[in-house]
């Protein structure tokens, strides 16, 4: 009686070279679709200012910090003056330095 349990346990499958290994990353070169203007570049009457913390507050991460140019789509210029309108902010307390659930005692 040869009742063998069956050995043919999961097969590691072979892969043939796949070149295919590059994950992420966008598809194909240039800008995507539509180019956003930076807001201050577009509205001539927007104001930056250091009292507008709930405008300036737009333009920092959830933890506080100064978001990047990537994140808020200014123009160099522009964001140049918001990080400055930030600091001053900051600086009257008008913004914090750090999210306060980041701040340990
Ligand atoms: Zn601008």
């Amino acid at each position: 009686m040869d009742s063998q349990g069956r050995s043919d346990g999961p097969r590691s499958r072979r892969y043939g070279s796949s070149d295919d290994d590059r994950r992420g990353g966008r598809r194909g070169y240039g800008p995507p679709a539509a180019r956003r203007k930076c807001a201050f570049c577009a509205n001539k009457n927007l104001e930056l200012d250091y009292k507008k913390v709930d405008m300036l507050h737009n333009y920092t991460t959830e933890r506080g910090k100064i978001g990047t140019r990537r994140h808020s789509g200014l123009c160099a210029r522009h964001q140049r003056d918001v990080a400055l309108a930030i600091k001053r902010a900051r600086h009257l307390a008008l913004l914090p330095y750090t999210a306060e659930h980041v701040r340990k005692v």
